[in-house]
């Protein structure tokens, strides 16, 4: 049969992986790379043409016409410029060319993307530059086909413009540190570190049609205003429930795609709330993992349009609907296959693992600012301690009984036994006892450890993971290199590393918290043990630039002083922009759709009055003058709320850049976009459903 999906068949069948170059590249050349991409060689240059004229032919063979530089600015989506492999024509011919050093080095027009004042105007060149740790692809779409060599996006100084670049040198110093401590604990063989990460993606789907009515919608990613449909998601019947028709159909659209381009898509299922799902892959080196996210969310969007919907990454597109994270999945793996996070079935006793764990504990505690940062982006003020997702507060959950072996440490400064998991008894004769997992799980803590990873749940949906991942790297790295640094001089290890183990969680657990991280209970508790509950990403970023973070970064090479600088000025950027964009969609929304069709209402309101009054004077109109005179106030109020939006966002618009105009955006113009909603859904519900300008809720995530 034709038509049977062979998906070994198909991965990677779009990329240019270690299999195709064992296959096209001379054995040197592919031993040369192989060096870079396995141990982080320094790369050859010299093998860059030999690399480049393979690349090429493979890609050409497959239809492709163009090359690109993939990148990732920080505007948070990925970046290409277009090169055709065509020569200059000599005698009316050309011929394909493609360089190593075309490979190696590109160079987009710097200055159309956000530096943050790294970049002065007249030195505007910035570089992008082959990663060749993570494989080349071909992208099949309307253009045609293209190949895209994933890079690195620097400055004429070397600065990091992107998300990658300090990604990579993260890795670097985790590697190092790590494998000091697998040296203390006897491991002589292994010979590199990496982080593994597994993105899980949560996004909203919506009929295009209806999508492409609401401008809000289209310019800012979620709805400005929407009254909530009469059910909701209350009776979660949703959650994992059959996938239906058009949706499945779907899906295996974008599995397909996905596969094609190496990307390990794993499971898919429906989430909380209605017409919301979610994708998750399997695990790989994070440098992949990130680029697979971008891939992910670009394929989502992509295969959306041709099955007639449109998908939505955004945080919160609907107010009082759940929304969407992304959880990042994060362990340490030697490349011997020792996962670092791995308790085994006595943790008591893995005494490597404690401390692995224990450095991590201290390294989120310590720098949960950096973390929360991390994950600021500006749908997630929408999410971040809303009771959907977790809190603003960073805290750590371990579950039972690692909780239970920190606490025989801690209070008798020895470990003797670890809690077992047990067996999950049904009832039911025929079907089979389970094995428990040790640990239950905890959904409302922002940093759970879930067996042998942690999961880092803060994330926005339409965020890339390449920051969290980033600090997560370096504040680890920082904690495994103070334990090495003093290990390394004791006399005693054995005693060493037990007392240096009790004396970090003694001083660390405050972070630890098992229990519900949505209660009220709990932001009272925090605000106790002191740690920060930083609720809005305006108040986020000053994070990036704190004494302790540039000391942190500048040591282990992955961020400067002045990167620093730069990136929180984009930030702040970023953040004023898209809250002036949403504001002017609302003004114009009301200003043009809204204000006129409840003027409509009325009108036709008044003259039914007039009409009935007119043919029977004794008629009671009380209903009718009833709904006219709260369609009329709350219609002023709708018009006061749309004038005092105009005045503040334009007042914001005028501030100085950074971060007073950030400030003055969410100070000041989030509450008036609040306050202009408020009348706005009122009147949806009041108002005839033929005249409302826009789809409903209703319309948008019942009937998708
Ligand atoms: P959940 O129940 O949260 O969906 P899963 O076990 O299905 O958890 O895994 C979620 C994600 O975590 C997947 O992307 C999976 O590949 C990833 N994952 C599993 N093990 C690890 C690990 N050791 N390190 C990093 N990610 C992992
Ligand atoms: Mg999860």
């Amino acid at each position: 049969m034709s038509d049977v999906l062979n998906v070994s068949e198909i991965f990677g069948k779009n990329v240019f992986n270690d299999a195709v170059m064992k296959d096209r590249l001379p054995k040197n050349v592919y031993k040369k790379l192989k060096k870079t991409v396995e141990d982080g060689a320094e790369l050859d240059p010299s093998i860059a043409d030999v690399v480049a004229h393979a690349m090429k032919d493979w890609a050409i063979e497959r239809g492709a016409t163009h090359y690109t530089h993939w990148f990732q600015p920080l505007t948070g989506v990925t970046a290409e410029k277009h090169d055709s492999f065509i020569s200059a024509p000599s005698d009316g011919k050309v011929i394909m060319e493609f360089s190593g050093k075309e490979l190696i080095k590109g160079e987009p027009d710097a200055s159309s993307f956000p530096s943050g004042g790294l970049r002065a105007t007249f030195e505007a060149r910035g570089y992008t530059v082959w990663d060749c740790t993570s494989p080349a692809f071909l992208r099949e779409d309307a253009i045609g086909v293209t190949l895209c060599i994933p890079t690195s996006f620097c400055s004429y100084k070397g600065e990091a413009l992107d998300k990658k670049t300090p990604l990579l040198r993260s890795m670097q110093a985790v590697n190092e540190q790590a494998l000091r401590i697998l040296r203390l604990f006897g491991n002589t063989t292994a010979r590199r570190v990496a982080p593994s990460v597994g993105a899980e993606q949560e996004y909203f789907l919506v009929d295009r049609e209806k999508y492409l009515q609401r401008k809000d919608l289209i310019y800012t990613g979620r709805t400005l205003f929407g009254a909530m449909p009469p059910k909701g998601q209350e009776l979660e019947d949703h959650y994992f429930g059959a996938i239906r028709e058009r949706i499945g159909s779907y899906m295996n659209d974008v599995n397909k795609e996905l596969w094609k381009l190496g990307v390990p898509a794993k499971t898919q299922h429906n989430e909380v709330a209605p017409a919301q799902h979610e994708l998750a892959p399997i695990y790989e080196g994070v440098n992949q993992a990130v680029d697979h996210n971008q891939i992910v969310m670009e394929t989502l969007k992509k295969v959306a349009g041709r099955h007639g919907m449109a998908c939505l990454l955004h945080e919160k597109p609907f107010a009082g609907v759940n929304g969407s994270g992304k959880h990042n999945n994060w362990s340490l793996t030697a490349d011997d296959g020792t996962n670092l996070l791995n308790p085994g079935d006595t943790p008591h006793e893995n005494i490597q693992f404690l401390l692995v764990l224990a450095c991590i504990i201290k390294a989120v505690d310590l720098h949960a600012d950096l973390l929360r940062e991390s994950a600021a982006d500006v749908g997630n003020d929408h999410r971040l301690g809303a009771n959907e997702a977790p809190p603003a507060i960073i805290s750590i959950f371990l579950g039972e009984q690692l909780e239970d072996v920190i606490d025989q440490l801690c209070s008798t400064g020895e470990a003797t036994h670890s809690k077992k998991g047990g067996t999950l008894r049904t009832g039911v004769d025929i079907l089979p006892d389970l094995d428990k997992d040790a640990t239950d799980r905890n959904r409302t803590s922002p940093f759970a450890f879930t067996g042998n990873k942690f999961e880092f749940r803060m994330v926005g949906s339409s965020d890339s993971i390449a920051s969290p991942n980033t600090v997560l790297n370096t504040i680890v790295a920082e904690a495994f290199k103070e334990a090495a640094d003093a290990l390394e001089k004791a006399e005693d290890f054995d005693m060493a590393v037990h007392d240096m183990i009790k004396e970090m969680l003694s001083a660390h657990r405050r972070v630890i918290f098992n229990g519900n991280g949505y209660s009220d209970e709990w932001v009272a508790e925090a605000g106790k043990r002191g740690l920060p509950n930083i609720r809005s990403m305006v108040e986020a970023i000053p994070a990036l630039t704190t004494d302790k973070a540039v000391k942190l970064f500048e040591e282990f090479g992955v961020f400067t002083r002045a990167e620093l600088e730069s990136r929180a000025e984009v930030e702040y950027e970023n953040f004023s922009k898209a809250i002036n964009i949403e504001a002017r969609t609302m003004y114009d929304m009301a200003s043009k759709s809204i204000i006129p069709a409840v003027i409509k209402y009325t009108t036709q309101l008044a003259a039914s009055i007039s009409a009935v009054k007119g043919a029977c004077p004794e008629a009671d109109v009380s209903t009718q003058t009833g709904l006219l005179m709260e369609a009329s106030g709350l219609l002023a109020d709708t018009k006061a709320a749309v004038l005092r939006l105009a005045q503040v966002t334009e007042k914001a618009a005028g501030a100085d850049g950074g971060i007073a105009q950030a400030a003055a955006y969410h100070s000041e113009v989030v509450p008036a976009m609040e306050a202009l909603r408020a009348p706005v859904d009122k009147l949806e519900m009041i108002v005839d459903k033929e005249l409302w300008p826009m789809p409903s809720y209703g319309d948008l995530i019942f009937e998708v």
